[in-house]
């Protein structure tokens, strides 16, 4: 690392009048500077950074070497699917058919276009069993949402404006209790049992409390624990005789590719991330596209606008009567629905299923090998995720002493070893929760390095804890105030003047 380069930005590099490169002078009459109006030209000169080709070169390509992706090293951050993204579906997307079109363009001009989106949906009707996609939502949470607002429509249809209650188990994502909040729906928090699944007799009791107030179940399968839920036939025919519906969280769709639909499961709604599991790349919160499905019966409440196949075999763009108004600015985010089409269409329906075959057997792999050194609260076979909760006692791992090794200093050590840490205190079930998820992209050797750096922060951690209290020591910046960098973050070049201001 350079660290001439590295920390300082492109603003303290600047020299006064040092120059990367001279435009010629503007020979196009009527827009030279001086001929504008005084009024509309600025008065001085921009504050820009004034520095030569060369340490501009440097800068940015330092500054990229300390940004940590997927493309840069093993990123088993559970919960976020961070598989690798073909290259090849940024060279599909970059292709000028996609790239120079306009969203308010007629649709008889963009039939191709349109047919990809027709494919896309109808691909995921086959991977999900359910009856018809909306690919305009632009998150998960904003699937969430939207597939709420679906479900809403069909009672308010019914005239069952008293269903304002979702059941959500405990060890849901965040989003889910956030979207119902956001959608003006109450949550209702189901438990679960010792081994992460629903509890099922706690479910019958709610149910039977709030009876014809309940909306929806929201589930997430295989849950946050990444443990698939066993009792999913039961738990669809509790809530549906109780007049509610059943909504999936399909953030963990990728170990089920293949392999098992949640149409067939008994689900009526669900939302799908592309970005996770159809590969987009999506580290630091974006881009995404989170569309909603639903089984037959409910396609008329989707949101507007609408691309469908007419009789005629041309695509149109729909606005019905009765389907919930926009969610977004037109078709969602285009771009990512591309990349998943590419990633579908190279995968293929032969290998989709070994994506999440191999997912599951890449968690189970680190998961058996490490559990001798890390707590493993919930054993047994997990999908393509496993949490642990902490190091475990023999390691110095101990959650009645403050001052014994915690998950946050394996997730520190491990940034040492050139690994981006895993999830760490999510889910909020156990108190000291590493959650692992690898994808089925890496390969063993990948998956045995991590593995044997995971053993040696625990021989570390038990013979030289200190080592691991202060980690890490050999990143950039050493271990942040997390507090102070959320409440007093400096954002510009201005705010870092303060501080030193401050300083002295
Ligand atoms: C990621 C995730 C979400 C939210 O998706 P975003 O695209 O980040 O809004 C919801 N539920 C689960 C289980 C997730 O993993």
């Amino acid at each position: 690392m350079n660290n001439t380069y590295y920390s300082k930005l492109i603003f303290e590099l600047s020299r006064k009048g040092r120059k990367g490169y001279a435009l010629p002078e503007c020979d196009v009459k009527g827009y030279a500077l001086n001929e504008l109006p005084s009024k509309v030209r600025r008065q001085g000169m921009p504050a820009l950074p004034e520095c030569d080709e060369l340490t501009v070169v440097r800068h940015y390509t330092n500054s990229s070497n300390n940004n940590f992706g997927v493309d840069t090293g093993f990123y088993p951050l559970g919960s976020c699917t961070m598989k690798y993204n073909p290259k090849l579906n940024e060279e599909v997307v970059q292709m000028s058919a996609f790239q120079d079109t306009h969203p308010l363009q007629p649709a008889e001009t963009v039939q191709g276009l349109l047919a990809l989106y027709d494919n896309v949906q109808q691909m995921l009707c086959e991977v999900t069993g359910l009856s018809r996609f909306t690919l305009n939502p632009f998150a998960g949470a904003h699937g969430e949402l939207t597939g709420l607002m679906t479900i809403r429509a069909y009672h308010e249809k019914r005239g069952e404006l008293q269903r304002t209650k979702v059941l959500i188990p405990d060890s849901a994502h965040g989003t889910n209790p956030a979207s119902a909040a956001v959608c003006g729906l109450k949550v209702v928090e189901v438990k679960s049992l010792a081994d992460g699944t629903i509890d099922v007799d706690h479910l019958q009791e709610l149910i039977a409390q709030n009876k014809d107030e309940v909306a929806a179940m929201m589930m997430t399968n295989p849950n946050t624990l990444g443990i698939f839920e066993r009792q999913i036939p039961k738990i669809a025919k509790m809530v549906h005789e109780c007049g509610g519906l059943m909504y999936y969280d399909g953030a963990n769709l990728n170990p089920m590719l293949g392999v098992c639909r949640p149409g067939d499961m008994g689900f009526d709604v669900m939302h799908i991330n592309l970005h996770k599991t159809f590969s987009t790349p999506h580290g630091g919160g974006g881009p995404g596209s989170g569309p909603i499905g639903v089984r037959k019966g409910l396609e008329e409440f989707l949101p507007n606008p609408q691309v469908l196949k007419k009789a005629n075999g041309s695509y149109e763009v729909r606005n019905s009567d009765g389907a919930l108004g926009s969610v977004s600015a037109f078709l969602g985010n285009y771009g990512i629905v591309v990349r998943a089409y590419a990633y579908l269409l190279s995968l293929g329906r032969e290998n989709i299923a070994m994506a999440g075959k191999l997912s599951v057997l890449n968690a189970n792999y680190i998961k058996e090998q490490l559990k001798a050194y890390y707590k493993l609260p919930i054993d047994g076979l997990c999908k393509h995720e496993f949490v642990f909760d902490g190091m475990r006692e023999e390691y110095g791992g101990d959650h009645h002493d403050e001052n014994s090794v915690k998950t946050l200093d394996v997730a520190k050590r491990l940034l040492d070893y050139g690994y981006h840490a895993p999830t760490i205190y999510f889910p909020l079930l156990f108190h000291e929760a590493l959650m692992i998820e690898p994808t089925e992209t890496e390969s063993k050797e990948t998956l045995d390095g991590f593995i044997s750096v995971m053993k040696k922060i625990a021989e570390e951690a038990r013979n030289d804890r200190e080592l691991l209290k202060t980690a890490p020591h050999n990143t950039p910046i050493r271990r942040l105030d997390d507090v102070l960098a959320v409440k007093a973050a400096l954002f510009t070049y201005k705010d870092l003047e303060r501080q030193d201001g401050e300083k002295a």
